[in-house]
């Protein structure tokens, strides 16, 4: 089974454009998977309707072979979702917010809590685990969301442009974190629109405009066309 499998979605959003176009692409498990394109690309809104988040026009999505519509709950506990905009609540505390999140799959707080504080060590978020989540820095709150997105242990991780207005030196310590976990077994999807990005970090890219897939090609055929 793929990781992702995504047929022919398509997006037309009320009283708004006809977002996506038929958009098709697979995404293998292990995989570093980049999908690159401008604003407006239909990056954001492919990645909605996966996490379920934005309702779909028609196709189909598979993630390990779950499908959203017939197998939401089985295809939702493969799943970690760090959306772009920050969404959770900004006066509850580091470690709670994690620690919550565990309880909405059923994890109890003695596994959700060790488990916290790996993730939240490995992104340099324990010494703020007692700080209301508006103390921390935009970089801060990213990695809270990334540290939260884990604690279930997906084995699908998707990230809407993690690394926007992060500072250079934050960004490569991202994608370190994240080759690690890729490494050690998680599906890793993101959009970007920064090609350094995908060619930093990806094995695979999608390339999207205007609601259609340009390419889906792998980084080392695309620096080639370049
Ligand atoms: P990005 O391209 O980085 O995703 P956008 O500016 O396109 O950022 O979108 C920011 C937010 O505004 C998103 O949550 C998106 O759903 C929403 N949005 C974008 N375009 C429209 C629109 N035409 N009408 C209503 N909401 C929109
Ligand atoms: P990207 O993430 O690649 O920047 P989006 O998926 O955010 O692209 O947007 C694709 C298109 O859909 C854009 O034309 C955007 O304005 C529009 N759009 C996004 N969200 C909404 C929304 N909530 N309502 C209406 N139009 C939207």
């Amino acid at each position: 089974t793929a990781a992702l499998e995504i047929k022919d979605l398509r997006k037309v959003y009320d009283n708004g454009p006809e977002a996506l176009k038929g958009i098709s692409l697979t995404v293998e498990q292990g995989d570093f998977f980049a999908m690159l394109g401008p604003n407006g690309a239909g990056k954001s809104t492919t990645l909605g309707i996966v996490s379920s988040l934005v309702n779909k026009t028609s196709g189909s999505v598979r993630i390990f072979g779950y499908d959203i519509d017939a197998e939401l709950s089985s295809a939702k506990r493969q799943l970690g979702v760090v959306p772009q905009e920050f969404n959770f609540n900004q006066f509850e505390k580091v470690l709670d917010i994690v620690v919550t999140q565990a309880g909405f799959y059923g994890i109890p707080s003695h596994q959700a809590r060790p488990r916290a504080e790996r993730y939240l060590k490995a992104l340099g978020l324990w010494e703020k685990r007692d700080e209301q989540a508006r103390m921390l820095s935009g970089g801060m709150k990213r990695r809270l969301m990334i540290a939260r997105a884990l604690i279930h242990e997906p084995r699908l991780l998707i990230l809407d442009e993690p690394t926007a207005g992060v500072d250079i030196e934050l960004r490569r310590s991202m994608w370190e974190f994240l080759q690690k976990i890729n490494a050690e077994g998680v599906t890793i999807i993101l959009t970007t629109h920064y090609l350094e990005e995908a060619e930093a970090l990806c094995r695979n890219i999608a390339i999207i405009d205007q609601g259609r897939i340009l390419e889906n090609t792998t980084k080392r055929a695309l620096l080639q066309k370049l």
